[in-house]
């Protein structure tokens, strides 16, 4: 019996969601009083397994072979089948990321477990894991339990802290991924990165967001979202409304058909609040409204709310907190 979580890595870089769950992971292994174990899948897998001791794992199974360069589907999820029975994992966890999200349906699929999708809270109960999810739009939480032998749940990134770095106590084990070149069904013809230098709106602790309130402007609009953003850290997120209108691209999209995030600070600025927006960031921790309408749903939910035209407000904040913050 073991608690196994999968680290996400791209060219050898940990995904920081990944910790999260590594970090939730040494409780409910606590709870089993079961080891909890890491599995690193990748052709350079050394010093993500480093970090995943130093996070906490009791051992970290280094899953490396020139075929896992490169993330896909098919190589990875037999890869983390592997790590599933070296580790006798009972519960297997990863961060709910495009890759954690399939990787994790995939294996639970080939070995007919059970699985909880984007998981947004976990604990154990009577020796069993519960994984409680939130549906309906986030208005209803309901709680997951399993009748198969190994529970898989993958967990919304931001659902947990990050856990402390500490001395490792734990070992590295390198264990043969089987997974050969042939057997992969993918292949990867090209690489694009996007923009770098972007925060990523998934693991934002702030986020700034526009919406169709910006119409008006919106070039000059997500400048000024932009600059606030930039400002005090945050990543640029947006309503459907002003992806649809091509005002921002779609990756910028917070909501019910875009990204769920959890940032300690959200700030909408001309965003009406409709139910499918607030799907996305219901759960941040601190939500301040602009909106020029009093009336306006998003106030409803809204920690602060400023009713004001954002081209004056946002540059009045923005000027503001360079001001405060240096
Ligand atoms: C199946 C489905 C999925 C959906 N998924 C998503 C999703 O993922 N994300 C999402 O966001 N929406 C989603 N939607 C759309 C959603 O229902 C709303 O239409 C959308 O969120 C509205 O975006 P908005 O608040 O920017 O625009 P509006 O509702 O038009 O609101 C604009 C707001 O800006 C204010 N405003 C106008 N001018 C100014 C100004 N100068 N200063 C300050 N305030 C101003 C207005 O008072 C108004 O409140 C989905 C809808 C469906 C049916």
């Amino acid at each position: 019996m073991s608690v196994l979580v999968w680290i996400e890595q791209t060219n050898g870089a940990a995904v920081a969601n990944s910790w999260e769950v590594l970090g939730k992971g040494r409780e409910l292994a606590n709870a089993l009083a079961a080891p909890l174990v890491a599995a690193v899948i990748g052709s350079n897998v050394d010093a993500a397994a480093q970090q995943a001791l130093a996070y906490g794992a009791d051992t970290v199974l280094a899953l490396a072979s020139p075929a896992l360069g490169d993330y896909r589907l098919s190589g990875y999820a037999a890869a983390l089948e592997t790590a599933v029975k070296e580790a006798g994992a009972t519960v297997l966890l990863a961060a709910a990321t495009t890759r954690g999200r399939e990787v994790t349906a995939t294996v639970a699929c080939n070995l007919g477990a059970g699985l909880a999708p984007d998981a947004v809270d976990l604990r154990i109960d009577g020796g069993k894991l519960v994984a409680t999810r939130s549906i309906y739009s986030n208005n209803i939480l309901t709680d997951v339990t399993f009748s198969s032998g190994l529970q898989v749940a993958s967990v919304r990134p931001r659902s947990f802290p990050m856990p402390e770095a500490g001395a490792a106590k734990g070992a590295v084990k390198a264990v043969d991924p089987g997974v050969s070149e042939g057997a992969i069904k993918e292949q990867v013809v090209a690489v694009k990165t996007t923009d770098s230098g972007e925060i990523s709106l998934t693991d934002a602790s702030k986020i700034v967001s526009g919406g169709r309130g910006v119409a008006q402007d919106p070039a000059k609009g997500f400048a000024l979202v932009g600059e606030l953003a930039s400002a005090i850290g945050a990543a640029v997120g947006a309503s459907r409304a002003a992806v649809d209108a091509g005002f921002i691209p779609y990756k910028h999209q917070v909501g019910q058909t875009g990204k769920t995030v959890k940032p300690d600070l959200y700030i909408a600025c001309g965003i009406s609040g409709a139910i499918q927006h607030l799907a996305g960031m219901g759960g941040s921790k601190v939500i301040v409204a602009i909106n020029k309408d009093a009336e306006a749903p998003i106030f409803e939910k809204a920690n602060y709310g400023i009713v004001g035209d954002l081209y004056e407000v946002v540059p009045a904040l923005t000027a503001e907190f360079k001001k405060r913050l240096g």
